[in-house]
């Protein structure tokens, strides 16, 4: 799904690409819709038919191949990039050493998390962020997640996606919470600044965004569809959060089945 925020009224716009065409999502709220996996797989990557989806759309190979799909991925306090064993150094070098920001997010709750500089807000909407705030900017992928794994051992780093689907989180102060954070990491940064430099790691003082999702009805109990399951996903869409559909039949985390070939019909 592709997802927009428009910055006045905080509201996400929701778009499904099926086939060339891209489906307006949250016209669709309220409504009977039907997606049907045809059974077709194509890898996002190098377009060629998979049993089974690797990394979030991915053949086998270009799984193993890819950097993209690399541990560190997951990880960036492993980024390995400066060792030289990249998988792709060229892809390591556009994507990993470039600027990245740490931010403090309300998800199912306070987490911190990191992204590059382009993918604000989209990374903060994939993961159903109601509120966030970018705290620092640091200069590449390894020490975004440095100062992440520090901040860490205070909160959280993962969402908790039921409870995020609730959407049961109490709206944060995540200013203040800034404010009480960042001194107790301080010797931690102070280690990374030493090692890649003074300028390495830059504290922000940025705005705090809020997001609000299309969802007329959270659900109470999740049950998730799983296209590997069962073909066809049918109900009513109560509403989109996070790379979530939310129907009365159940959630479906989009995410998951990217590359799966899809019928929409309504
Ligand atoms: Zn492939």
């Amino acid at each position: 799904m592709r997802a927009s925020l428009d910055t006045q009224t905080n509201q996400v716009t929701y778009l499904l690409p099926v086939g060339d065409e891209e489906l307006p999502l949250n016209d669709f709220i309220g409504k009977s819709l039907t997606l049907t996996h045809t059974g077709n797989i194509n890898c996002s990557s190098c377009g060629k038919k998979t049993k089974k989806s690797f990394s979030q759309g991915h053949c086998f190979p270009c799984m193993r191949k890819l950097a993209s799909c690399d541990m560190c991925i997951m990880k960036p306090e492993t980024c390995h990039h400066a060792e030289g064993t990249c998988r792709e150094p060229q892809w390591g070098e556009e994507n990993c050493m470039i600027p990245h920001y740490v931010y403090l997010a309300n998800t199912s709750g306070l987490k911190v998390g990191i992204t590059r500089h382009t993918q604000i807000p989209t990374r903060w909407i994939d993961q159903g962020a109601t509120q966030a705030i970018p705290l620092f900017k640091v200069k590449t992928r390894l020490q975004s997640g440095l100062v992440e794994i520090a901040l860490a051992e205070f909160i959280a780093d993962k969402t908790n996606w039921r409870a995020m689907l609730k959407g049961e989180n109490p709206e944060l102060d995540l200013k203040q919470k800034a404010l009480e954070l960042v001194p107790q990491i301080s010797e931690r940064l102070d280690e990374i600044r030493l090692k890649f430099g003074e300028d390495s790691v830059e504290l922000l003082d940025q705005e705090l965004v809020t997001i609000d999702y299309p969802v007329t009805q959270y659900p109470t109990k999740i049950a998730s569809h799983n296209f590997d399951k069962n073909v066809e996903v049918n109900g009513v869409l109560l509403g989109i959060k996070g790379q979530y559909l939310i129907f009365d039949t159940g959630v479906i985390n989009v995410r998951k089945f990217t590359s799966y070939e899809i019928e929409v019909s309504y």
